[in-house]
């Protein structure tokens, strides 16, 4: 039984809703003046007590065809630990003035229903009901407070939709992420697994064939560990495994790893000494590695990488610069945002927006900050820092 009119309960205000909602679904049903007084009072007494109770009310009407026999239904339903609502006073004095008053316990919420079978004088077929509907859907609010809570209603409808399309798109990328993930590196163990045969089995232009499959099989599972990273970030499942590091050791362990790699741009560090941090070291690694290789991305071989970290009684500070191309103002705002590309830079540079989304989310799950310094072909600075308190809190544990 699809409802005609749905008004929630919330509060007093609603009761002048049911007055005026009510009476002119009387009106379209031709009902008698008594008739609608009564089934008016008897409902708004009801949904008074559901009001003082609780405010999560829902008041359905609908119109019921049993063989052809018509019944305007009214059915306030409230959540099922309100119990009380059944033997208050309204409700009893609603039994007294409508003869068919049924209460319905369901799983989460009970309901009471007031039934007015219709007279033939009502006129109801299955046109008029559709009339009837259409109506209500088109009705204009009936005044201020139903115009505000039609917006409300809107906007929470909207939300909800949006959480659930939000939802769904984060589990198909979970899903798709995984399984592209499993064949990538079985091709990965391939390539791999081939190139350590001997010349005779695999000559030496296989083996630069092979080499270009293993780089982009690398590139490709990168890209993928973007995706998964995004889907935990979104579904609250990135959880940070906290372990002690010595910031020097940590830092030039990173880079010698990206010196081998990345032969195109000399890395130069400078790292302050005798500072312990209390971080993930796995996804600070992330963040620097990504930092670094963008450094590298977005300027001309033979430039230089610097990378500088200090600390003060608060906070460590990591600086990675290089002299490439730059940020225009609006990108540096806008670099943390997910799928953010600079305009212009995707002509030129590969590349996704997802890198400094999530870079950022790590760093702010650290408790810290990141930020950048950059002028349009003059190259950047990408800062952020650790605090050291989280340093004494795990200490203490
Ligand atoms: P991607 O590099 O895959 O596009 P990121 O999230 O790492 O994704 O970076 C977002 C955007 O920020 C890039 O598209 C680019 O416009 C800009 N950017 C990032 N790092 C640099 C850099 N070192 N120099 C210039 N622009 C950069």
């Amino acid at each position: 039984m699809k409802p005609v009119v749905t008004i929630t309960l919330e509060n007093e205000m609603d009761l002048v809703l049911i007055q005026k909602r009510c009476g002119k679904l009387s009106e379209l049903l031709y009902l008698t003046l008594s008739s609608k007084a009564t089934f008016i009072t008897a409902v708004s007494e009801v949904s008074r007590e559901v009001i003082e109770e609780t405010n999560r009310g829902i008041l359905e009407f609908s119109l019921e065809n049993i063989n052809n026999k018509y019944a305007l239904v009214a059915t306030i339903s409230y959540p099922k630990e309100f119990t009380s609502i059944n033997s208050q006073e309204g409700v009893k004095y609603a039994r007294k003035l409508i003869t068919q008053v049924e209460i319905i316990q369901g799983e989460t919420h009970s309901a009471i229903q007031l039934k007015l079978s219709l007279p033939r004088s009502s006129k109801l077929d299955e046109d008029r009901v559709r009339f009837i509907n259409l109506y209500f859907v088109n009705e204009d609010p009936v005044n201020a407070y139903d115009e505000v809570k039609r917006k409300n209603y809107l906007q929470e409808e909207q939300l909800k939709e949006w959480r659930f399309l939000n939802e769904k798109k984060t589990e198909f990328l979970t899903i798709a992420s995984h399984e592209l993930k499993t064949p990538l590196t079985t091709i990965k163990a391939y390539a791999q697994l081939a190139l350590t045969l001997d010349e005779s089995k695999c000559g030496e232009e296989v083996r630069k064939y092979l080499k270009k499959v293993e780089m982009q099989t690398n590139k490709l599972y990168n890209l993928i560990q973007q995706l998964l990273d995004i889907s935990k970030i979104e579904g609250g499942r990135m959880t940070l495994k906290h372990e002690k590091v010595e910031l020097k050791e940590f830092i030039e362990d990173i880079v010698s790893v990206h010196r081998q790699v990345l032969t195109t741009h000399p890395i130069e560090t400078k790292i302050a000494e005798h500072c312990y941090l209390y971080i993930d070291r796995l996804r600070i690694e992330q963040v620097i590695s990504n930092i670094i290789m963008n450094a590298a991305k977005y300027s001309d071989s033979k430039s230089s990488i610097f990378l500088r970290a200090h600390f003060d009684e608060k906070e460590v500070c990591i600086e990675i610069q290089d002299e490439g191309i730059g940020m225009s103002e609006l990108a540096q705002k806008n670099a943390f945002t997910k799928f953010y590309r600079e305009d212009g830079v995707s002509e030129h540079y590969a590349g996704l927006g997802m890198g400094l989304y999530i870079a950022s989310r790590i760093i702010e799950e650290h408790n810290g900050r990141i930020w950048i310094k950059s002028e349009q072909g003059r190259g950047s600075i990408f800062y952020f820092t650790l605090p050291l308190e989280l340093q004494t809190k795990h200490e203490v544990v």
